[in-house]
C-alpha cells in the first residue's frame, strides 16, 4: 500500500488532504498522513480578523487530529527540516513544548508520493529593523500576539495611561495590509461601543505602500481607486510610492527621507517561501519556491509534488502562478487526482493546471467589500457592497464545505451564522 504524506495543512493542503483521505485512506488504498507545524488549522485569509478579535478561533479552527480520523488521514505533528530522498522518508524537527521542553525527538517518517504546501511567509526583502520591530500574519500564533499588543494599546488609551494618537504603519497595500487596516478602524469603532473611553480621531493609521497604488494586484484602476477612497474615507492615511528603508522602535525611515512615527509596524509587504525549502536539494527559485510542472510535480522529483503559494508553476504565457488562496485550493485539488490516478497506476496521464482568474476582493470589515469576478472573461463583473460581500464570505464557506462535507459543513456555517448574531463582534480575551 502506497504512503501519501502531504506537508502543510494550509488553505490548499486542507482541501486536498480531506480528498485524498475520503477517496484513498478511508478506503485502505493507501496510507495518509498529513504533518504541520501547528495542531489545528485556521483559513489564512482570515488571520487579520484573528488579529483584532473579530474571528473566534475557538468557533473557527478545525483540530487536525479529530478532522483526520473522521477523513480517514494521520496527522502527525511537526517542521519538515530534511527530505532523505534515497531511502523514500521526511524529517521531521524535535518538538518543544513554549517553556522550552523537549516533546518528541526528531523523527522519520516514509513516503512513496510527498506533496509539500507550507504555503509562504513575509518577506523582509533584508530591510533592517523589520524583524525585531515589525509584526507579520503568517501562523495563528503571531495573529494571537498581535491581537493582544492591539488589545493593551487600546486598553493603554482607554485608561488614560498612555496619551497623544495611537499611530500604526502597515506595511503593503495588498489584501492583506489593506484588510487589516479597516479591522483596526472597525475594532476602534467596536471599542467605543463597549464603553472604552477613547479620544476622537484616535487612530492614526497609515498604509504605506512602494507601487504607486493600493491593491497592485487588482486587474482594474478603478477598483484600486475605489478601494483608496474607501481608505480614505474611514480614516486611513495611504502612503504610496513610499519605499521603507528601515524600522526601528518608534517608526519607518523612507527612501525619500522621511521618518513615518509609529508605535505599531505590522508588515505585509509581500511573502516569500520558507527558507527550509531552499535546503531540501530540491530546485527552488529566488523566492525558495519550488519549481514544479502544471501536473504540480516537481521537477527535481518524481515522487514530490507541490501546490500554493510554496510552489512556482508555470503558465503557458510564460509567467508564474500567483500565491493567493484561490491557486493553492486549485492546484492542491489537482495534485489529488492526479495522486489518485498515480495510486492505482504508476504511469497514469496526469492533469495539468491553467489558470483562470476567477475574481478577487479585497473585504474592508462592515465599511465596504469590493471585487472582480470573472476576470478571466472581458475584464470580468465589477461588485461591491452586499453582493461584493457575499461572493467573499463564498470562498470560506465553499472550504468550509470541502473540509467537512455538505451536511456537517451546512450545520457548521450555520453556527458561524448564529455567533456572528450572539456573540459580541470582538473577542476581548
Ligand atoms: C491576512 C491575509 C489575508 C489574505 N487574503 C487573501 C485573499 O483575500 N485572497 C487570496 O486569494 N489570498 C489571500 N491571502 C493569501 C492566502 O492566504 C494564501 O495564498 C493561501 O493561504 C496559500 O495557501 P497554501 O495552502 O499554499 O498555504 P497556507 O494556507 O499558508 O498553509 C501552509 C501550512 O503549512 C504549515 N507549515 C508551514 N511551514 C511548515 C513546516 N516547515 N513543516 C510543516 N508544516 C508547515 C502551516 O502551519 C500551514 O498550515 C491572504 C493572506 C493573509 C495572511
Amino acid at each position: 500500500m502506497n504512503k501519501i504524506v502531504v506537508v502543510g495543512g494550509g488553505a490548499g493542503g486542507m482541501e486536498l488532504i480531506t480528498k485524498i483521505g475520503k477517496r484513498l485512506g478511508k478506503t485502505g488504498k493507501a496510507e495518509i498522513t498529513l504533518v504541520d507545524i501547528c495542531n489545528h488549522h485556521i483559513w489564512k485569509p482570515l488571520l487579520h480578523e484573528l488579529a483584532t478579535g473579530s474571528l473566534d478561533e475557538g468557533t473557527n479552527a478545525v483540530d487536525y487530529q479529530v478532522h483526520g480520523t473522521n477523513n480517514g488521514y494521520i496527522y502527525q505533528r511537526g517542521a519538515l527540516t530534511g527530505i532523505d530522498r534515497e531511502n523514500r522518508q521526511i524529517i521531521l524537527a524535535p518538538l518543544y513544548s513554549s517553556d522550552g521542553r523537549l516533546i518528541l525527538n526528531e523523527r522519520r517518517l516514509d513516503y512513496d508520493y510527498l506533496v509539500i504546501g507550507i504555503g509562504a511567509i513575509s518577506n523582509d526583502f533584508g530591510i533592517p529593523g523589520v524583524k525585531e520591530h515589525a509584526f507579520t500574519l503568517d501562523l495563528t500564533e503571531q495573529a494571537m500576539t498581535l491581537r493582544e499588543r492591539i488589545q493593551h494599546q487600546f486598553m493603554q488609551h482607554a485608561t488614560g495611561q498612555r496619551q497623544g494618537k495611537m499611530k500604526v504603519a502597515i506595511v503593503g497595500a495588498g489584501a492583506t495590509g489593506v484588510e487589516m487596516a479597516a479591522e483596526l478602524h472597525h475594532m476602534d469603532h467596536t471599542l467605543r461601543r463597549y464603553g472604552y473611553q477613547l479620544e476622537k480621531d484616535l487612530l492614526d493609521l497609515t498604509i504605506v505602500e512602494a507601487s504607486d497604488s493600493v491593491m497592485p494586484a487588482l486587474p482594474k484602476s478603478d477598483l484600486r481607486k475605489a478601494v483608496h477612497d474607501k481608505l480614505i474615507e474611514i480614516g486611513v492615511k495611504v502612503a504610496t510610492n513610499t519605499m521603507v528603508t528601515e524600522v526601528s522602535e518608534t517608526g519607518l525611515s523612507t527612501k525619500d527621507g522621511n521618518f513615518i512615527e509609529a508605535d505599531l509596524v505590522i508588515w505585509a509587504a509581500g511573502v516569500k517561501a520558507p527558507e527550509v525549502l531552499a535546503t531540501l536539494g530540491l530546485e527552488v527559485n529566488r523566492a525558495n519556491q519550488l519549481m514544479a510542472a502544471d501536473t504540480g510535480r516537481t521537477l527535481s522529483d518524481e515522487r514530490i509534488f507541490t501546490f500554493g503559494d510554496c510552489a512556482c508553476i508555470p503558465q503557458p504565457d510564460g509567467s508564474f502562478l500567483p500565491p493567493r488562496g484561490q491557486t493553492a485550493r486549485q492546484v492542491a485539488l489537482m495534485v489529488g487526482t492526479n495522486l489518485i490516478r498515480l495510486n492505482s497506476n504508476p504511469n497514469a496521464k496526469m492533469d495539468s493546471y491553467i489558470y483562470k482568474d476567477l475574481g478577487s476582493f479585497v473585504n474592508l470589515a462592515h465599511f465596504n467589500t469590493i471585487g472582480n469576478m470573472f476576470s478571466f472573461f472581458h475584464g470580468g463583473l465589477q461588485l461591491a457592497g452586499s453582493p461584493a460581500r457575499f461572493v467573499y464570505a463564498s470562498l470560506y464557506r465553499r472550504h468550509i464545505l470541502a473540509l467537512h462535507g455538505p451536511l456537517k459543513g451546512s450545520m457548521i456555517l450555520m453556527i458561524h451564522g448564529l455567533n456572528r448574531l450572539l456573540r459580541p463582534q470582538l473577542k476581548l480575551w
